[in-house]
């Protein structure tokens, strides 16, 4: 029986992600300091035999009894607004907590899987964005409090595959959506659906030309498990994201017509640094992982939509 510690295992992905690895057969331990995770996401979970969970923050030493096969850092505040409100705390998770929970892949002889971020390119000047483009990043913007610590991470986790053979394995991770995000994490999707459900005006920053691209989390999960778990893939950095662009505008018209509101959309001041485009080329995930995304955007809106309308009756 194989055993997996996943950091961030309260969080949107890291919940997901137990779930999966129980489904398949796995012995899972969550670690999670509740900073943005929630004990709700796990609720479904606690009482079941082959599922632990720690709470614990992972810039502190970790030590955990036992065997561990794999460690998934996932580990980290992903939204501007959280991490813009905790920017010490975020570097310290990602430099700290990932020197940390490398340490411990080492000496439990486990495999590694980083979470990293499209935001390692930064605004970028190439597109769509390969993992060979080196990204441009301000290095002193708001933003860098994530970017360059994801960063560092990928680098440290590097040294620790060249230096000590560690089994290292980064997903680059590009805009991910779907439920179990926190209603008020100030990202667009969760933003636009609760405004258009509760027939607010939609705000849309900037003059909503920018773009993303927004993979559906059932889909980011797959990707997540078949980069973790196949052999040979070592040393490798792969891009994980739906590689269908659009603008923000778009977006917000999208989830206005699917949630059936009558909100205005309105626009406000662009944040410093916000990227212009981005959009994963994922030729290398296909390759090694044969993996693409199969969930369109309006059918992963429908559902969180659904979501973000049950939780809305909740309160
Ligand atoms: N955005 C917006 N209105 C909002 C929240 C976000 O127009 O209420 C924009 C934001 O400026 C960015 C895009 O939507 O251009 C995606 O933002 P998000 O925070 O979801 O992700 P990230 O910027 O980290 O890709």
């Amino acid at each position: 029986m194989a055993t997996v510690l996943i950091t961030g295992g309260a969080g949107f992905l890291g919940s997901h992600l137990c779930d999966r690895f129980l489904a398949e057969g796995w012995e899972v331990i969550a670690m999670d300091s509740f900073l943005t995770g929630t004990p709700d996401n796990l609720a479904h979970l606690f009482g079941q035999s082959r599922f632990r969970f720690i709470k614990y923050d992972v810039t502190q030493y970790i030590f955990v009894p036992g065997p561990i096969d794999l460690v998934l850092h996932f580990a980290c505040p992903a939204s501007p607004v959280d991490y813009l409100r905790y920017k010490i705390h975020t570097m310290k998770v990602d430099s700290l907590g990932t020197l940390h929970t490398l340490g411990l892949a080492k000496a439990k002889g486990a495999r590694y899987l980083l979470a990293s971020t499209s935001e390692i390119y930064g605004d970028p000047e190439v597109h769509p964005q390969p993992e060979t483009y080196w990204g441009h990043v301000n290095p002193i913007g708001p933003r860098s409090v994530y970017d360059e610590a994801k960063r560092f991470s990928e680098a440290l986790s590097m040294a620790y595959y060249h230096t000590h053979g560690v089994d290292v394995r980064i997903a680059r991770i590009f805009n991910v959506y779907g439920e179990r995000m926190r209603m008020n994490d100030g990202r667009a999707i969760p933003t636009f659906i609760v405004q258009a459900l509760r027939q607010e005006p939609i705000t849309v920053y900037g003059d909503g030309t920018q773009t993303r691209s927004f993979c559906e989390v059932s889909d980011l999960v797959d990707g997540v498990y078949r980069l973790a778990t196949r052999p040979g893939l070592a040393g490798e950095v792969v891009n994980l994201g739906n590689p269908e662009e659009y603008t923000i505008i778009e977006l917000a018209q999208t989830v206005k017509q699917l949630a059936g509101s009558s909100s205005k959309i309105v626009f406000q001041p662009l944040p410093a640094d916000d990227p212009k485009r981005r959009r994963p080329d994922i030729a290398k995930a296909e390759r090694l992982l044969g993996w693409q995304p199969v969930v369109g955007l309006r059918e992963g809106l429908e559902r969180t939509i659904a979501y973000f309308r049950r939780k809305l009756e909740e309160t």
